[in-house]
């Protein structure tokens, strides 16, 4: 039986309670196809930090290369800063284990409820792919003249033809192995003087290799109002950090909310784990109560199987979401209209994938 090492994150406040269903969901299909999961559980979270000093040991990065993939829940605390959360633990993983990509799908599911009149499950289904590495989030730049009539900051965007090429080749690759020959780039570069032509350029570029590949490219203005009114019409959708960050909030927008919806950042040659992740965060409102929707953490988990090498096992887990989505008598938690807890949710899920076989 093949076996996978899969470090387990489960984070601060909600990641604590929607990784067990998770966990379960996984069990159930490692039964049903012959997979086996070892897991390594670490306590790395805000909480960690405010005890110790730090988000993870000084070894965190060694343990988590020992893995096949990591699946990790939320990290956030109302009294630690964003920057510590980020800096500490996820931006360390992202960048060291060089998961350039950031993969999040965008699709309308069974039983929620669509803010776009008249959508039906299906009509929306998209991918859309951030660059995770570079481009606007750098740390290049500063203040000038602080203190001065003429004090301002200069931040500074780095694409590299290397980074460039990698994200926008990814997303040419994923239309071809999903048989969905259509590539949309988001750009700017009417106004972004020197980073929007140079991405445009290099897009065109690799386009050019794929001549079966439908492209376009979109002002990242109107191509935010394109998902708001015509989501149907976008297969992959590929974009820089600042960018793909927006629409990759906005695409689960679109579709009724963002409890449901994963995260995956990956290493695509498989040098480093990958890791998987629901789109939402700590959420502290709600920490604590077991009413936290447990779908985007699963469905994360489906992409990591996908990644993992085994899409029949992630294929089968997705089905199970929407078979218990699509049942309106079946448990659901209360953001999505029912009064199932976490628990019964995922075990709802888990059933579900039982009954598949
Ligand atoms: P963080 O600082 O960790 O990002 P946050 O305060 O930004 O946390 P999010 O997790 O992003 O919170 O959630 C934003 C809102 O969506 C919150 O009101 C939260 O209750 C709700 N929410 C998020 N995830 C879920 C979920 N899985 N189930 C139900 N509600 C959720
Ligand atoms: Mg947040």
């Amino acid at each position: 039986m093949k076996t996978y090492k899969i470090a387990v994150l489960p984070g601060d406040g909600i990641g604590k309670e929607v990784m067990p269903p998770a966990l379960k969901v996984l069990d159930s299909i490692g039964k049903i196809c012959g997979i086996g999961f070892q897991y390594s559980e670490y306590d790395w979270s805000c909480e960690t930090y405010l005890a110790t000093g730090s988000m993870m040991p000084a070894d965190g990065m060694d343990r988590l290369s020992q893995h096949d993939a990591i699946l990790l829940g939320a990290v956030g605390y109302p009294t630690v800063p964003d920057h510590i959360s980020l800096w500490g633990m996820l931006i360390p993983i992202r960048r060291d284990f060089d998961q350039y990509v950031n993969l999040r799908p965008v699709r309308l599911l069974p039983g929620i409820r669509c803010p776009l009149a008249d959508r039906k499950p299906g009509d929306i289904d998209f991918w859309i792919v951030r660059e995770n590495t570079e481009g606007e989030y750098s740390r290049i730049g500063g203040r000038f003249a602080e203190g001065t009539d003429a004090e301002g900051v200069v931040q500074t965007a780095v694409f590299t033809r290397h980074g460039t090429d990698r994200i926008i080749r990814y997303a040419f690759e994923l239309a071809k192995k999903l048989d969905r020959p259509h590539v949309s780039s988001a750009t700017k570069s009417n106004g972004l003087f020197h980073s929007m032509p140079f991405w445009d350029e290099r897009f065109e570029k690799m386009a050019a290799q794929y001549p079966g590949t439908r492209i376009d490219s979109h002002h990242i203005d109107i191509l935010a109002a394109r998902f708001v009114l015509s989501p149907e019409y976008f297969d992959v959708v590929v974009g820089s950090n600042l960018f793909g960050d927006i629409l990759s909030d906005l695409g689960p927008g679109v579709t009724g909310t963002i409890a449901v919806a994963p995260s995956a950042n990956i290493n695509p040659e498989r040098r480093y784990p990958s890791m998987f992740e629901p789109v939402h965060g700590s959420a502290p409102d709600i920490a604590g109560r077991n009413i936290a929707n447990p779908v985007g953490q699963i469905w994360a988990a489906s992409m990591m199987l996908d990644h993992l090498g085994e899409p029949e096992a992630g294929r089968m887990v997705l089905k199970a979401i929407e078979t218990v989505l699509a049942n309106p008598a079946a448990p659901r938690t209360p953001d999505i209209g029912g009064k199932a807890s976490t628990t019964q949710f995922g075990d709802a899920i888990a059933a579900a994938l039982h009954d598949m076989r």
